[in-house]
């Protein structure tokens, strides 16, 4: 019989950037033309943060994948801040501005060594803040050696700032840029003109900065919307994987211990009967409510099937855990979940062991959870890892793949 509850971390793997396409940033596009390729990086580089080391994502290959990413965005847009710079610099030199002239060139050599490292997959040794710090300082020499036209090469920056910097550091930018550029308008312009120039650069940073906002929320909520159980609200299977998976690692490396509960709601069936399925329906939401507000935000909640919940424990030893599970199961027993009456909950326990994957670690707690079941419900049973038979007893955790 086929009991795979989960996949492995080699299955894990290789799911990867499906989910990462679920979450709107597909990573590896068979056969994508040079061109497509080029246009698809440009839209990515337009996430917010794009260029930032993201929270360490739980698979090594997502990690990579997305490292790789970041590092081709970031390219692309030294590359570009390159094509912007090379004009003044050839310009300060052809009219023999030297300090602008030799600082152009030194900015544009620095760029260029980046985008070689970067070529190599290595990391950049300037960050975006000093980049776009550099490059607006150049502008800003150059237009006070009297190079007016650089002024409007200020436009691209000023996108820009928003793009590759947080919130803050793109605000604090920009008033600066603006503070230093706003006497230099004034010099040279009459006061209509500067005025009008001033509106128009804070109209440039305002609409990046507003695409900026709209695409990371965008992506913030696609990303819930992979992760989350749309009934209750409750984690879903592809994010306890993640989870499980991390802290089997951190089982493996450090010896932390982790524990997993599987929770199954006590002859939920006749409840649909008796009430039909809309109550049913409230009823596991109520549920999820009322064991969120007694887990830790550390803890992950998740839906795993119908009326089935797998809770997991982190830095959670099997005795501390089973705590826990009594204690849920005795609120549970406790709150008038239905119309008339309460509901009960039976529990299968296990802590993660040096032996096995996520899957042996489920398999513990779903014989755990039928031996619950089997002594009469509203309980609670403790897997030892030997307690575990070659075929299961039961299979209460239905196929899912
Ligand atoms: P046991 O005590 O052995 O667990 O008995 P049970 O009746 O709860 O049996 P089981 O766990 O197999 O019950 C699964 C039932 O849960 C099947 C289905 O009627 C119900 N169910 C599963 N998903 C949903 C759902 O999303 N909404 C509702 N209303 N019912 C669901
Ligand atoms: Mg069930
Ligand atoms: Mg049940």
């Amino acid at each position: 019989m086929c009991y795979n509850l989960c996949p492995c971390k080699a299955d894990l793997q290789a799911a990867a950037p499906r989910w990462l396409w679920v979450m709107g940033s597909h990573l590896t596009i068979a056969n994508e033309s040079s061109w497509l390729r080029l246009k698809r990086l440009f839209g990515e580089s337009f996430s917010g943060g794009l260029v930032y080391r993201r929270r360490a994502y739980d698979v090594e290959r997502v990690d990579e994948l997305l490292d790789k990413r970041r590092r081709n965005a970031y390219r692309y847009i030294l590359l570009l801040l390159a094509v912007i710079l090379l004009p003044i610099a050839a310009h300060n030199l052809y009219v023999g501005k030297l300090v602008p002239a030799i600082g152009g060139l030194l900015l544009l050599g620095i760029l260029m060594a980046n985008i070689l490292l970067l070529s190599m997959n290595r990391e950049a040794f300037l960050s975006p803040p000093l980049v776009l710090l550099l490059s607006i300082s150049l502008l800003l020499l150059s237009i006070y050696y009297g190079q007016n036209h650089s002024l409007y090469l200020l436009y691209p920056l000023l996108v820009a700032l928003p793009v590759l910097l947080k919130t803050r550091w793109a605000v604090l930018w920009g008033v600066l840029s603006g503070l230093l550029v706003a006497p230099l308008v004034f010099a040279q312009h009459d006061s209509i003109t500067a005025i009008v120039i001033g509106l128009s650069m804070g109209l440039t940073w305002l609409v990046s900065a507003w695409l900026v906002y709209v695409v990371t929320e965008q992506s913030r909520r696609l990303k819930d919307m992979a992760i989350t159980d749309p009934l209750t609200g409750a984690y879903n299977r592809r994010y306890l994987e993640l989870q499980a998976a991390k802290a089997l690692e951190l089982w493996h490396r450090y010896q932390r211990p982790a524990s997993l509960l599987l929770i199954d709601i006590d002859y939920f069936k006749r409840v649909n009967d008796k009430y039909g399925h809309a109550v049913g329906d409230a009823a596991i939401k109520a549920l999820v409510d009322v064991i969120s507000r007694r887990i830790r935000s550390v803890d992950t909640l998740c839906r795993f099937g119908g009326e089935e919940f797998v809770l997991l424990l982190s830095e959670t030893g099997i005795d501390d855990a089973e705590k826990v599970a009594n204690k849920l199961r005795v609120a549970v027993a406790g709150e008038n979940i239905l119309p008339k009456g309460n509901m009960t909950i039976s529990v299968g326990v296990a802590g993660v062991t040096g032996t096995g994957d996520l899957d042996y670690w489920l398999n513990l707690a779903d014989t755990a959870m039928y031996l619950a079941k089997k002594s009469g419900r509203n309980r609670v049973e403790v897997a030892e890892p030997v307690q575990l038979p070659q075929e299961p007893l039961a299979k209460t955790v239905p196929d899912w793949r």
